[in-house]
């Protein structure tokens, strides 16, 4: 069946994208792709094997049901670490199938000993530390409760590695308590080895501490937002360009989400289009409406504001965005025709809406906007 539009995702880009973080990264830190939201609403069952087939093999989530979807795609070699959340019914499940997961509170550790102790099969942990974003994380005092069950309990525990999260590396604006933060982190990983635990890995980079903070990549970073092709922040995107020689712009999106016109009509100088009076027609228009609304992840915030390609020219959205439908502005286009192509992100002929533009107008982070985009929306694979 198909839906009302279509969200293409672009292999090429996919590459793209992976081969330049790669470039980017020290010597030996590897990479982990973050696939939460699924896969930051490009589709998890879709994105995940073509980061593969572009040489990933580790793979980040939030909760446990996540990693039951990457499961069920992935190749058998493929790593999965769960970051968050892990249903109590699911915690067998995770440790029988070697998952990595996040403890970031003594209580699990003490429940996952006992689990893998009755399962016969090595927990794979990783010590989430708090450094200052306050939010999950062993400060020291719990990191002190862990070290004797980490000590007695080895035969029942892979430590596969300690992290961190850093509050904001986006923004210069949080430059000290970042840096705090990775001063912190160094300070505990260095007691904890003084304790006689030895983590096989060191990890804290989201994507901007892994452009903004090249100390922050240790032995992995976690990338989630610069895969796609989307910078976590303009400063991130205008630090990178600025050391860089050439100064071009080295992601590419992934995403194309397009639909179709399905009616077009006339409206007299004068009258209201759409819910309410949010929008007069000044003259005499042409309008085209389009099956996409709020319910597909369009925001409302895009009334009057957004702006779709046509005959690859941008035109505006006129009117309230409705739950299934958009209006958008075609009177000044030439032979526009039902069933013509709408581009909402992406390009089409020589312009591209990005979804960047998309969060200028309507208050939302890429990451927020590109979460939105239901999983019901049929995608499509591209070369
Ligand atoms: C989401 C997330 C990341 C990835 O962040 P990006 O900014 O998308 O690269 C890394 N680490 C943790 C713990 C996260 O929750």
């Amino acid at each position: 069946m198909n839906t009302t539009s279509v969200i293409e995702l672009s292999q090429e880009a996919v590459d793209n994208n992976i081969a330049f973080i790669k470039n980017n990264l020290g010597a030996n830190v590897k990479m982990s792709s973050v696939v939460k939201g699924n896969a930051y609403g490009h589709g998890i069952e879709y994105f995940v094997p073509m980061a593969e087939k572009a040489g990933t093999d580790h793979f980040s989530v939030y909760s446990s049901d996540e990693a039951w979807q990457v499961q069920s795609v992935c190749s058998p070699e493929t790593d999965i670490m769960i970051m968050g959340y892990i249903d109590e019914h699911d915690r067998d499940w995770v440790i029988e199938n070697g998952l990595e997961f996040f403890v970031f509170q003594v209580e699990t550790l003490k429940e996952v000993i006992e689990r893998s102790r009755k399962l016969g099969k090595k927990a794979r942990i990783h010590l989430e530390l708090e450094t200052g974003m306050n939010r999950t994380g062993l400060n020291r005092r719990q990191l002190r409760q862990c070290l004797p069950l980490l000590r007695e309990h080895a035969d029942h525990l892979a430590l596969k590695g300690v992290c961190t999260h850093y509050a904001g590396a986006e923004s210069i604006a949080n430059h000290v308590r970042v840096q705090k933060q990775i001063t912190k982190f160094n300070r505990t990983y260095k007691w904890l080895l003084e304790q006689g635990i030895r983590p096989e890995t060191r990890h804290t980079a989201c994507s901007a501490a892994a452009v903004a903070y090249p100390k922050t990549q240790m032995d992995m970073v976690r990338i989630g937002i610069l895969q796609y092709g989307f910078w976590p922040s303009k400063e991130t995107q205008i630090h990178y360009l600025h050391k860089s020689k050439n100064k071009i712009n080295p992601l590419m999106q992934i995403i194309r989400w397009r639909s179709r016109i399905m009616s077009l009509k006339n409206v007299r100088q004068g009258e209201f289009i759409s819910y309410g009076t949010t929008y007069m027609a000044l003259e005499k228009k042409r309008i085209a409406i389009v099956p996409v609304g709020y319910a597909h992840g369009f925001s409302r915030s895009l009334s009057n504001q957004g702006r779709v390609l046509i005959k690859g020219q941008r035109v505006g959205v006129i009117g309230m965005v409705n739950m299934n439908m958009l209006i958008a502005d075609v009177t000044y286009l030439s032979r526009v025709k039902l069933g013509d192509e709408v581009v909402m992100i992406g390009q089409q002929g020589e312009n591209k809406i990005t979804v960047s533009s998309f969060g200028e107008l309507s208050d939302q982070v890429n990451y927020e906007l590109l979460t939105r985009l239901p999983s019901r929306i049929r995608r499509v694979i591209k070369k």
